[in-house]
């Protein structure tokens, strides 16, 4: 290609990135309303998005009711202590968090996974100066096969991406297909999850003696990652951590 063939070409594709933006502005990932840049939410869901702040358990990272001065942990995180040393997630699971995550879990919508780990990228700021690696919750390979991508392994890779760590997407398995947790109580929860995950011998010398951030979409009852969290530590982990995209707080 001549010299101003190449410089014709890169100014038409130029030009033609530009008509593009023009013409596609970028828009609101939960509600299609014009946004100011693109993968993220429009200042009315933004304001409605129920992010999760200070003051809460730095264990647990559920929001607590009131600032108590010098009380960082709350009652359940002393009575009951996750496996897990912290959980972040960016919002509570409500109104703008069911708009996003179920179009991204089972409506193949993968696009909205750079808007979601961004989100998460926020909260776990405190994190990722402690992490050495990223690990997503495995799913069991029929549950992979049939949904054809593991949603959180997307998510970590797109914050590896924007965190500069690394993401290690196969160190932990599932080895046990569990039954649906829906319905179930707190307790046959943690049961149903007991020994569902390993770590692959492969896997090994790479988490023991880590400290790694497990990424996961949603945190509910905590019995999920909590089992992961044992996994991980039988595997010789220094620390677990936690990140997802939003949990289900209890109303208090
Ligand atoms: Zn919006």
């Amino acid at each position: 290609m001549s010299a101003l063939a190449r410089r014709t070409f890169h100014g038409l594709r130029q030009t033609g990135r530009l008509a593009f933006d023009a013409v596609v502005p970028p828009v609101c990932v939960a509600c299609h309303a014009p946004a100011g840049e693109p993968d993220m939410l429009c200042p009315t869901c933004w304001a409605k998005a129920e992010f999760i702040e200070r003051p809460y358990c730095e264990r647990l990272g559920i929001p607590q009711p009131f600032d108590m001065p010098g009380e960082t942990l709350s009652q359940q995180a002393i009575e009951d202590p996750p496996s897990y040393d912290r959980a972040r997630a960016a919002l509570r699971y409500g109104e703008i968090a069911n708009r996003l995550i179920p179009r991204f879990k089972y409506a193949d919508r993968t696009e909205l996974a750079p808007a979601l780990a961004r989100l998460m990228v926020r909260a776990g700021a405190d994190l990722f100066p402690d992490a050495d690696l990223l690990v997503p919750v495995p799913l069991h390979w029929t549950r992979l096969w049939q949904r054809r991508f593991n949603q959180s392994a997307m998510l970590a890779r797109d914050v590896a991406a924007r965190t500069g760590l690394p993401a290690n997407l196969t160190a932990l398995r599932r080895v046990r297909r569990t039954p649906k947790q829906v319905g179930l109580p707190r307790k046959a929860r943690h049961e149903n999850m007991a020994g569902a995950f390993e770590v692959s011998e492969a896997g090994r010398a790479e988490i023991a003696g880590r400290s790694v951030i497990l990424v996961d979409d949603v945190l509910t009852s905590g019995a999920t990652a909590d089992a992961c969290a044992r996994a991980l530590r039988r595997a010789g982990a220094r620390q677990v951590d936690v990140l997802v995209v939003a949990r289900v707080v209890d109303q208090f």
